[in-house]
Formats: C-alpha cells, structure tokens, sequence
C-alpha cells in the first residue's frame, strides 16, 4: 500500500475500492457550458457511487482541470488526474519539438508542484498512438512517459486501438515497469475472422506482464463488437488472465450546440456513460458465468496493484 495523488489530495491505495481505470472525467467543452457539463459530469458521478465506486481515473491529459473548481470541490469520489501526451492534435505546441529531458522536468514539475492554480497533481501518465509505427515524437513522448513512471512511480495507461503489442515492446525497451502499464482498446483490433491471430498479441502483451483495460462490448448483445469482447474476455477468464484485466467504460462526449453527444452511443441500446459497467458490461458477463470474485479482481483488486508500486 503506498499514497498516490487524487484530485483533491493524497488516497491511500487500500481505501480505492472500486475503480474505474479508463475514463473522462475532465472533458472538453465550450465556454458556455460550464454550468451543464458540470451538472452532467456531477449527476454521472452520482450514480456511480451508488454503485459503491470509490475511484475514477481520469485518461483526458489535454483538458483545463481547472476549469472543473467548482465540481471537484463537491464531489465525494476519488478522481486520479493523468498528465501526459495525447494524439497530435491534442499536443500543446511548447510540448511539439521539445526534448525528452524538457518532457521530464515540464511534467516532472506537474507532479511536484501540481497543475494551475489549484495545484491538482497527477497520478497517472497517458500515452497515445494509433499506429504501430511510432513517429519520432511519440516516440520521444513514451520516452518521457518511462522516466516519469520509474521516477515517481506512477503507472502509464496508453491509447492503443492499433498496435498494442509494438507500443509494448517499445515501452518495455525504453525500461518500463509492465505491471503498471495498461492498454486501451486492444478489443477494438478483434472480430469474428482474425480472433485467433489477434488473441496471440493480446497473449504476448499479457505474457510481458502489462494489464489490458476492455471497455466496448457495443451497445447491445446482438453487434458483432460484444460478441467478440465477449469472447475475449472469456478467453482471458479460461486461460487465467483476469488478474492482468480491466473493464471501464471510456465514457465520452462533444457538445454540438446546446447538444450533449455521447460517444459511441448512437445506435440503440446501453448508452455509454460510466455506468456502463454497471447496468451493461457486468450483467453481460454474468450471463457467461463471471463470479462476484472476477468481477472485483478487475474492480478492485487488479487497479490497487497497478498503483501499488
Ligand atoms: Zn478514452
């Protein structure tokens, strides 16, 4: 058990609970939203802990946390906020060119001091590509992410939807710590043709020790995309993986106008908003047989050790 940085202070790993470990907490949205993301975000939080959850780790390191003051302040969950680099778009220019060691000390300073006025300090370190090719600024930006990891021993969460594997290995080169990486979106790879080729990776990112976080099982039970995630996680059940798994939802959104958008959510059936867990993934695998103990092993158990360096 050690402390790990939570938006409104220092949480002892043994007092998370249940966590989700890939989600949107500190969302973008326009300037005139404030007060109606803020409810929206407020009212999410809400019945989530009626679900008893005690932490949310937050995957958006390009959002203002600041600007979620007022919300942060009422709420009663444990947020984990993330530093780290996004898809290019989402860079901040000063981040674009620099070096590696400017990496280390504009994020090492996040740490150590926090962010904004506030002072809210990261807990974890995000990383994205969406190939397996990385550019040389990823490749300078995972670099980075490594040193951070060892030096204040927080874990990495990459966005991975292609080429997990080489995002892996590429980490595990520059000396990253496995046990506390995890990948998002490896599921999205998988369908009914290439399962078995596909499932080999995911085993190699597994056999290297690293953890994989499933959050898209669609919208409903008839979509090719639950078969598949359902099919891999019961994979994962019978070759004894749950203790390297995680489920989230990644609930996320845009606001079109005065619009709410949720994403992935335009078809008809489980919309995606944290609860998805909830009301749609843990029925679904209850349905296949998934015990209250593989449940909390990927609610509870896995996210404490991934923290617990
Ligand atoms: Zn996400």
């Amino acid at each position: 058990m050690r402390n790990i940085n939570t938006a409104s202070g220092s949480v002892n790993t043994e007092n998370m609970g249940i966590t989700l470990m890939h989600e949107h907490v500190f969302n973008l949205y326009p300037y005139y939203k404030e007060k109606e993301n803020t409810e929206y975000v407020k009212k999410q939080i809400e019945k989530l802990m009626a679900y008893n959850v005690g932490t949310i780790v937050d995957l958006t390191p390009y959002a203002k946390i600041g600007s979620y003051k007022n919300f942060i302040n009422q709420c009663d969950i444990n947020i984990v906020c993330a530093m780290g680099f996004f898809l290019d778009k989402y860079v901040p220019a000063s981040y674009k060119n620099a070096s590696v060691s400017d990496l280390v000390e504009k994020l090492s300073k996040k740490v150590e001091i926090g962010i904004g006025e506030n002072k809210y300090k990261p807990g974890i370190i995000k990383i994205a590509a969406s190939s397996s090719k990385l550019s040389d600024r990823q490749m300078r930006f995972f670099e980075a992410a490594v040193i951070l990891q060892k030096k204040y021993k927080i874990p990495i969460a990459t966005h991975s939807p292609f080429g997990g594997l080489e995002h892996l290995k590429t980490l595990l080169q520059m000396g990253a710590i496995p046990e506390h990486i995890y990948l998002s979106h490896l599921e999205n790879e998988i369908d009914s043709k290439n399962f078995d080729f596909k499932i080999d990776e995911i085993k190699d990112v597994i056999n290297n020790h690293a953890n994989i976080v499933i959050t898209n099982f669609g919208a409903n039970d008839r979509g090719s995309r639950y078969k598949s995630s359902i099919r891999l996680i019961e994979y994962l059940k019978k070759s004894e993986f749950l203790s390297q798994t995680l489920i989230s939802a990644d609930s996320n959104w845009r606001w079109k106008g005065n619009a709410l958008k949720l994403r992935d959510s335009q078809f008809n059936g489980a919309e995606k908003t944290y609860s998805y867990v909830f009301d749609f993934i843990i029925p679904a695998l209850k349905k296949v047989r998934f015990t209250d103990h593989d449940i909390n092993q990927m609610l509870i158990s896995n996210p404490k050790r991934i923290f617990d360096f």
